[in-house]
C-alpha cells in the first residue's frame, strides 16, 4: 500500500514552522506540521509592532507592553530610550507557540507530535522524513512533495538535507524566568546591560512579562559562565531572592546560511536558516517572515513545477533585511568589544536622533531613509565616539 503524500511537510512548529503551516493550510495545501512538543523555547519574548501587525497576533498574547528601554553602561550610566509611538510587545513562548500551532491546525494543517530523525528517499525519489512519535509507538515516516525545515538553531536535519555548509556562528544565550515582586518593579521597562562582566561580547537583559521576567545574558565565548553573570544581574537589581520558575538556554545563530534550499524539494526557515539579527538577537519576527517566505516559495515551486522557485525564499528575505543584518553585524563587531567602547556606545544612545532612528528601524523593520540629515549626524557622532573624541 502506498503511503499518502503531503503537498508540504513542515518540520518544527515554532514561530517559523507554525507560520508556514498556517499559510499553506489557508492556501488549501495538504500540509503536516511535525513538532517534538514538550519543551518551551528559551526566549526573552520581545516582538515589534510589525510582527504583531503582519502576523495578526491577538492582544491577549501580549503579556507586557514596553514603553521604555533603559540602556546600562559598564560604569552604570543609565540611558532611557522611551518608545515614542506604540510599544514593544512581550510574549510568553509557552502560550505564544502553542497558540500559533493551534492556529495552524485550525486552518487545516495536520499537527503531528514527534521528533524528526532523517531525510530519506522513496524509490520514486519522493522525500520521506522519519520520526519518533511522542506516544512512543516506534519510528514512522512522512512522505511529502516539499519539506520546510524549521526545527530551530543548529538543525542536524537541515545540514543533512542541504550538505556542504556548517552551522552558522552562534551566541549561547541563557535566561531565568523569575517571579517579580508585587511592587517596586517597572513592568513597562526593558533593561539592556552592556558590561563585560555580564557579557564579554553581547549583552545582558531584564525583560518583564507581567508578573514574571526573563533575566539573562548571551556570549559566544566558551567558558564564560552565563549562570554566574545572570546571578550578578539579579543581585544588582534586587532579584536575587525572587522565585526562579525556569532556567534554560539555547544557541542563537547570527548569520544567514548561504543556501536555504536543495534545488529539489527542501527549503529552510527561521533559526534553521540562521536568521537572527546580530547585535540584538531578535529572531521571532524574522523566523515568522522566513516561514511565510518559505511557504510562498514551495507554493510557487509546486504551481510551476520548478524547483528553482525555492530560491525565492532566501532572495526575498535578503533583499528586504540583508542590509540591516550587515549593519547590525558590523555594529556588534565594533561596539561589543570591550568596556571602553561599550561606555561610548551607551553614551551615544543619549542622542535623540539615534533613539528615534533605532526605534523606527526596530518597530517597523525598515531603514528610515526619509531623514538623511539625521543619518549623517549619527555617522559623525558615531565616528567621534568610536575614536574617543568625546568624553565618556
Ligand atoms: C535566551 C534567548 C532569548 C531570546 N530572546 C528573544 C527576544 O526577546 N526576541 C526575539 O525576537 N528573539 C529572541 N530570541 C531568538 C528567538 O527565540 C528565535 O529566533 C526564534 O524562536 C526562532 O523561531 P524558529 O521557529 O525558527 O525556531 P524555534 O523557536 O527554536 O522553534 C523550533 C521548533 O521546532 C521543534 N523541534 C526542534 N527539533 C525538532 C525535531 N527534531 N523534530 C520536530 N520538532 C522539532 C521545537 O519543538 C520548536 O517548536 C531569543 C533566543 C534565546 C535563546
Amino acid at each position: 500500500m502506498t503511503q499518502e503524500t503531503y503537498d508540504v511537510l513542515v518540520v518544527g512548529g515554532g514561530p517559523s514552522g507554525a507560520t508556514a503551516a498556517h499559510d499553506l493550510a489557508l492556501a488549501g495545501k495538504r500540509v503536516a506540521m511535525l513538532d517534538r512538543a514538550g519543551r518551551v523555547k528559551p526566549c526573552g519574548g520581545a516582538i515589534p509592532p510589525r510582527a504583531i501587525r503582519d502576523f495578526e497576533i491577538p492582544d491577549h498574547l501580549i503579556v507586557a507592553k514596553i514603553n521604555n528601554a533603559q540602556i546600562v553602561s559598564p560604569k552604570r550610566r543609565r540611558v532611557d530610550m522611551p518608545v515614542e509611538t506604540g510599544y514593544v510587545g512581550m510574549v510568553d513562548r509557552c502560550e505564544f507557540d502553542e497558540w500559533l500551532r493551534e492556529r495552524a491546525a485550525g486552518a487545516g494543517a495536520e499537527w503531528i507530535r514527534g521528533t524528526s530523525k532523517d531525510l530519506e528517499r522513496d524509490p520514486d525519489g519522493t522525500a520521506v522524513i522519519t520520526y519518533d512519535p511522542k506516544d512512543g509507538t516506534g519510528t514512522q515516516r512522512l512522505r511529502a512533495k516539499m519539506v520546510i525545515i524549521a526545527n530551530g538553531a543548529r538543525s542536524e536535519l537541515a545540514m543533512q538535507a542541504i550538505p556542504g555548509q556548517a552551522h552558522p556562528k552562534c551566541v549561547y544565550a541563557y535566561h531565568e524566568i523569575v517571579k517579580l515582586p508585587e511592587s517596586g518593579f517597572d513592568g513597562q521597562r526593558c533593561d539592556v546591560i552592556y558590561d563585560g562582566r555580564t557579557s564579554p561580547d553581547f549583552y545582558a537583559w531584564i525583560f518583564p512579562h507581567g508578573d514574571t521576567a526573563s533575566i539573562g545574558t548571551g556570549s559566544a565565548q566558551k567558558g564564560f559562565s552565563l549562570r554566574a553573570a545572570t546571578a550578578a544581574v539579579r543581585a544588582e537589581n534586587g532579584l536575587a531572592d525572587a522565585e526562579t520558575l525556569r532556567r534554560e538556554g539555547a544557541p542563537i545563530p547570527l548569520k544567514p546560511l548561504k543556501k536555504w534550499d536543495n534545488g529539489r524539494d527542501v527549503v529552510l526557515a527561521g533559526d534553521s536558516s540562521g536568521v537572527v539579527a546580530p547585535a540584538s538577537g531578535e529572531g521571532i519576527y524574522y523566523a515568522m517572515l522566513g516561514g511565510r517566505l518559505a511557504a510562498e516559495a514551495v507554493q510557487l515551486a509546486l504551481a510551476t513545477n520548478k524547483a528553482s522557485a525555492l530560491k525565492t525564499a532566501r532572495k526575498r528575505f535578503m533583499k528586504e533585511h540583508g542590509t540591516v543584518f550587515l549593519i547590525l553585524g558590523i555594529m556588534q563587531f565594533f561596539w561589543y568589544r570591550n568596556d571602553w567602547v561599550r561606555e561610548r556606545f551607551v553614551k551615544m544612545c543619549m542622542d535623540k536622533d539615534v533613539q528615534r532612528l533605532t526605534w523606527e528601524a526596530y518597530m517597523n523593520k525598515k531603514i528610515v531613509r526619509k531623514d538623511p540629515i539625521a543619518h549623517v549626524k549619527i555617522f559623525f557622532k558615531d565616528t567621534a565616539h568610536l575614536l574617543g573624541l568625546t568624553r565618556a
